[in-house]
């Protein structure tokens, strides 16, 4: 029988391997170059959302304060007119308008006045620790930036009307050297007070499900003293991205509070500004010019459109003393430990495809070889079962021919070619009875039926069976089986067929030995028959395999001694029907010794 795979099939599952290989190799290098470029998409959109976070949040912010740089002289006079239409402005334009608590408005010797929104009018408070902190605060120099209270607090200074159109301080810097000495002094200011909880509970949390909706992301907004405003996540150095909150940068001029700014006035013809087109221009007055950093003084112009006349200018210093930090984390600790685990996901998939491949490959190898064989073995089967026939038929033949024929003529001669004939119909009836006993068997159509029985009994009816064999070849028969063996569920025609087929091999494989041994005991917990042998022996590579149906060992074959390859294949289908094992331990030349395990019902 030919056992080795063709050559040809070897190279072409290697070359499926090595093409597989060649491909988990490419995959992993078009993995890596992937991750590098989600991550860098990644890191710029994350930047990009927390850059729009801190804009919106900015813009609501520079809208309350922008947007009251009212006429301080009006102010003074107790005319609130102007502060109200600036309110109901603001309250129509921004987005939460309860984000301003109280509005009191501090000019010259004036005690200050609370603006109240029912009546639209300034009404007297009286000068608590607070409201007198604050005056001192602002009458103060140098002067306090806009933002006090740590940012829930805005200080809007109030210039002369004419000074207004040419420069409003919004920010400045506390070095001397770095305030522009030409800035006008406030003539009073107007304090906002925001309602701190409308920022944590409303916009932060607003502005965090709508830039970061999907939770992939981790938010948190911190003070300069590093208290968590709002989220549970630290700021610092291993955020993802990170934004100046409360920035006064004047870059959302839709609310400058500048009246002929304003796009009403703008149909009304009397206005030269045209502030929704964004026509500011910006300077930088100090330190490189391509670049703007944290300390740096800037200028923003704005023109009236059609002439270079400047109309209005901002000093101040951008992001250098925004009062909180937003900081984005990626929930997995970092976008890189993100798009690491992405990639360890990736490759894994990747691996265990390429691993389930290799397998399939395998597999489907490893059962055409075994399909192959078989074919091989079943051809092996038809022309053995042909030439096991052939033997008895022959002899039938010719005993049959001598007694048509008159060789045989008195009675004597008459019965022993009588006896022929019966004896080799006989083992031509047994081998069909076992090929068909076989076919029952894989079919699964094979009925057993079990009963409470003796195993002994069973062997010995096995025994007695196979005795006529023995004596023709003149064994010397040991047979230890016990009596004490607890009766178990077996069907016990089956089992004398599978001893018997022992029986049988013992003698056929006995090479001239004429040992044989048949036990039975109690193991643990099960019972066991043995048939031992000093014959031929069995090669450990053949061990394996000699139970399978058609299996011959080579050297038997080359023996030629007769066989189908299907007694031990039956041994093993009724074993296995009753839930036991068989199994053989041999040594080449030195005999075998099979071994049934019944497990005990
Ligand atoms: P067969 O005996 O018809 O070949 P079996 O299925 O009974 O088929 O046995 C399968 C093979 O196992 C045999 O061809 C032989 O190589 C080996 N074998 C079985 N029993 C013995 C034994 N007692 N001693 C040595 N070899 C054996």
């Amino acid at each position: 029988m030919k056992r080795t795979a063709p050559w040809i099939s070897i190279g072409i599952v290697a070359a499926i391997v090595g093409l597989l290989t060649v491909f988990m190799a490419l995959l992993y290098n078009w993995q890596q170059a992937a991750s590098v470029a989600e991550k860098e998409q990644l890191q710029r959109r994350v930047e990009a959302d927390a850059k729009a976070f801190a804009d919106q949040f900015n813009r609501e912010i520079q809208g309350t304060f922008f947007n009251f740089q009212v006429d301080p002289v009006r102010v003074e006079n107790g005319d609130a007119s102007e502060i109200a239409e600036r309110f109901d402005y603001w309250k129509k334009n921004s987005a939460y308008a309860d984000l301003i608590k109280e509005m009191i408005a501090f000019t010259g010797d004036h005690e200050p006045r609370r603006f109240d929104e029912t009546t639209q009018s300034f009404v007297s408070i009286t000068a608590d620790e607070t409201v007198e902190r604050l005056r001192k605060q602002l009458a103060s120099e140098p002067r306090t930036g806009p933002i006090m209270g740590g940012g829930y607090t805005l200080a809007v200074p109030l210039h002369a009307a004419e000074e207004k159109l040419q420069k409003i301080v919004i920010r400045r810097k506390v070095e001397a050297t770095e305030i522009p000495m030409d800035l006008p002094k406030p003539n009073g200011h107007i304090v906002v007070f925001l309602n701190e909880s409308v920022i944590r509970e409303k916009m932060l949390p607003d502005l965090a499900a709508k830039h970061f909706p999907n939770g992939d992301f981790n938010v948190g907004v911190t003070d300069r003293g590093g208290q968590t405003i709002y989220g549970t996540m630290p700021i610092g150095e291993t955020n993802d991205a990170k934004e100046p909150l409360f920035d006064l940068t004047p870059d959302q001029l839709i609310w400058i509070a500048n009246r002929q700014a304003m796009p009403r006035t703008v149909t009304e013809g009397d206005s030269h500004m045209v502030l929704d087109q964004r026509i500011e221009s910006r300077t930088i007055t100090q330190g490189d010019a391509a670049k703007v950093e944290a300390g740096q003084t800037f200028t923003v112009q704005m023109k009236e459109t059609g002439t270079n006349r400047r109309t209005t200018v901002f000093n101040g210093d951008p992001r250098a003393d925004s009062p909180w930090q937003l900081g984005v984390q990626h929930s997995a600790g970092s976008i890189d430990a993100f798009i690491q685990n992405e990639l360890n996901r990736n490759l894994a998939i990747g691996f265990g495809i390429y691993l389930l491949l290799l397998g399939g490959i395998i597999s489907i190898v490893y059962s055409s070889l075994r399909a192959k064989a078989f074919a091989q073995r079943q051809i092996d089967f038809v022309s053995s079962v042909s030439h096991e026939f052939r033997t008895p038929l022959a002899v039938i033949y010719s005993a049959g021919e001598n007694l048509a024929d008159g060789v045989a003529r008195d009675g004597d001669q008459v019965s022993k070619y009588g006896n022929l004939i019966k004896g080799e119909g006989k083992k031509l009836s047994s081998m069909v009875e076992q090929i068909l006993e076989f076919a029952g068997a894989r079919s699964g159509n094979r009925k057993y039926n079990l009963a409470d029985g003796d195993v002994s009994a069973a062997v010995e009816k096995a025994l007695i069976d196979s005795e006529q064999l023995l004596k023709v070849g003149g064994f010397e028969v040991e047979s230890d089986l016990s009596k004490s063996l607890p009766s178990t569920s077996i069907d016990r025609d089956a089992i004398e067929t599978a001893v018997r087929n022992l029986i049988q091999n013992a003698v056929k494989y006995s090479n001239g030995s004429r040992w044989l041994r048949v036990s039975t005991m109690n193991g643990n917990g099960s019972i066991k028959i043995v048939v031992e042998d000093g014959g031929i022996g069995i090669l450990p590579a053949d061990r394996k395999k000699i139970f399978e149906p058609f299996y011959r060992a080579k050297d038997v074959v080359d023996a030629q001694i007769h066989g189908n390859g299907l007694g031990l294949s039956l041994v093993k289908e009724i074993v296995e029907a009753h839930r036991g094992k068989v199994s053989v331990e041999s040594k080449k030349g030195n005999g075998s010794r099979f071994v049934i395990d019944l497990p005990q019902s």
